[in-house]
């Protein structure tokens, strides 16, 4: 994909079922967690949509308040050749 000022940018998505969780470092609402009940836990707690857009940023969304929770964007530095 092209990113005006780029030369280029490759996007890898690895769908498989068998790699492993590497997650250190979990994104929660801050609402939800805000108005957690108690005995519930944000693992299960959490109503997040997490997906992609046309030119490959990630955005995690709250269902529950229908907000951003994150939005992580591509940076590419003009490369030289
Ligand atoms: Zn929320």
């Amino acid at each position: 994909m092209k990113i005006p000022g780029t030369t280029s940018i490759e996007v890898n998505y690895n769908a498989d079922y068998d790699v492993p969780e590497i997650i250190e470092t979990y994104f929660q609402c801050g609402q939800c967690l805000d108005e957690m009940p108690p005995g519930e836990v944000p693992r299960t707690w959490a109503r997040l949509n997490v997906g992609i857009d046309v030119i490959g940023n990630i955005q995690v969304f709250c269902v529950r308040h229908n907000i951003n929770v994150v939005l992580l964007t591509l940076q590419a530095a003009e490369t030289r050749h």
